[in-house]
């Protein structure tokens, strides 16, 4: 008999978590109720910050915090390569310009040499980013405080794409606290630490830009009368006072999220307690194991190893294909995002973001979820030694 096949990730729906999306179900709204709200206020709440919008998506969340801070056509966004294709494309949905910085080969996150020199180059050659977007890679957080050092001497804004990231810490407060991130995006789709089916938060501590993105989110419509130009006509007067989208996230979505959202620290206790015993369990495999950070507590989104071709005579390719035959799913985050054929078709090409690129030649990411049993771990590890003929 074959076992069943283990993902890289999977979401954990409880009795509770459907009892709540039920109850939506039968109550008088579907969207734009009271659930919605109160999930924004438990978010930040949670990670200590005042404000909280959400979205259908991290993309939206995104693409909304990139429009409130104003970026638009002939401006310049930074990210790397090493992330979801969301985090750049954000730029170009508001007509602006991307480019890339190399990560740090040890963290996978962005370089802070890489950022130091390329923004003293843009220095000299005029050409300074308005948004820089460090991502959070695998659920560990970038090195903020030098990030946010940097933004106060180039005058760019920080947002922070910790779409992997909801629920790990930095300098002992929350990601998402607002202490360094002009904004900070969490995504809730399924394979992340908490989900609403689809679904996204930025939080922010500036209630402006909070104002602007609650706006932007819906129509770029509003009923503050302060803000509307005129004569109001009556109390069912509302105005369209810039160009909005349709980004809110149903009640349906906020219930599952809220409910979710009472187990989140169980979900990352039990990431990181599976992931100190892959780095227990594969010790002398040889494999490249993840990051420690003593700034730093991951959320532990993904477990991602770096494939030792030498000490198994195996590609990273045929590693994936052998373990996949297994029924072990791994995955591989991310192909750099420059290597897009979008991106090259913009002018990027092969070689220019080296250690994205190198990273990603040897990347693979283990089954990591707050379900996986300690018996399908040992059978991840097995096979990995299997095939490393250990
Ligand atoms: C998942 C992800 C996104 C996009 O999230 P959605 O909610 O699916 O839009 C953006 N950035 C990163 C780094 C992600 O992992």
């Amino acid at each position: 008999m074959t076992e069943p096949d283990i993902p890289y990730g999977l979401q954990n729906v409880s009795t509770a978590d459907i009892e709540a999306v039920v109850e939506v179900l039968r109550s008088a709204y579907l969207t734009q109720g009271p659930v919605g709200p109160a999930f924004e206020r438990a978010v930040a709440d949670y990670c200590g910050v005042p404000h909280a919008v959400a979205t259908n998506s991290a993309t939206s969340a995104l693409h909304i915090a990139c429009m409130a801070l104003g970026l638009g056509p002939n401006d310049l966004l930074w990210t790397v390569p090493n992330t979801f294709v969301a985090s750049a494309n954000c730029a170009r949905f508001c007509g602006a310009e991307v480019d890339f910085v190399d990560i740090d080969p040890r963290t996978r996150n962005i370089s802070l040499p890489a950022l130091q020199d390329k923004l003293k180059a843009a220095q000299r050659n005029g050409r300074l980013p308005k948004i820089v977007v460090p991502v959070a890679f695998s659920g560990l957080a970038c090195p903020m405080a030098e990030i946010r050092a940097l933004s106060d001497e180039y005058a760019f804004r920080i947002i922070e794409d910790a779409s992997h990231a909801i629920g790990g810490r930095y300098r002992q407060q929350m990601i998402g606290c607002g202490e360094w991130a002009d904004v900070t995006i969490f995504s809730f789709h399924p394979v992340k630490i908490i989900t609403t089916g689809e679904g996204g938060m930025a939080v922010t501590r500036n209630t402006e830009l909070a104002a602007r993105m609650a706006r932007l989110r819906s129509h770029g419509i509003t009923r503050d009368p302060d803000l509307m130009d005129g004569e109001i006509d009556g109390p069912w007067h509302y105005q369209m006072i810039e160009l909005g989208w349709n980004y809110r996230m149903t009640d349906i979505q906020a219930a599952l999220g809220l409910s979710q959202l009472q187990r989140i620290d169980e979900f990352v206790a039990r990431r990181s307690a599976l992931a100190d015993r892959y780095d227990l369990l594969l010790a002398d495999s040889g494999l490249i194991l993840p990051p420690r950070d003593p700034d730093c507590a991951s959320s532990w989104h993904l477990y991602a190893i770096g494939w030792n071709e030498e000490r198994s005579g195996l590609s990273r390719h045929d590693a994936f294909l052998q373990l996949h035959r297994a029924g072990i799913l791994v995955n591989v985050h991310y192909i750099p995002v420059h290597l897009q054929p979008y991106y090259r078709r913009l002018g990027f090409t092969p070689g220019q973001f080296p250690h994205a690129e190198n990273y990603y030649a040897g990347t693979l990411s283990l089954p990591l979820y707050s379900s996986l049993s300690l018996a399908q771990q040992d059978r991840v590890v097995a096979t990995l030694h299997g095939l490393l003929g250990q």
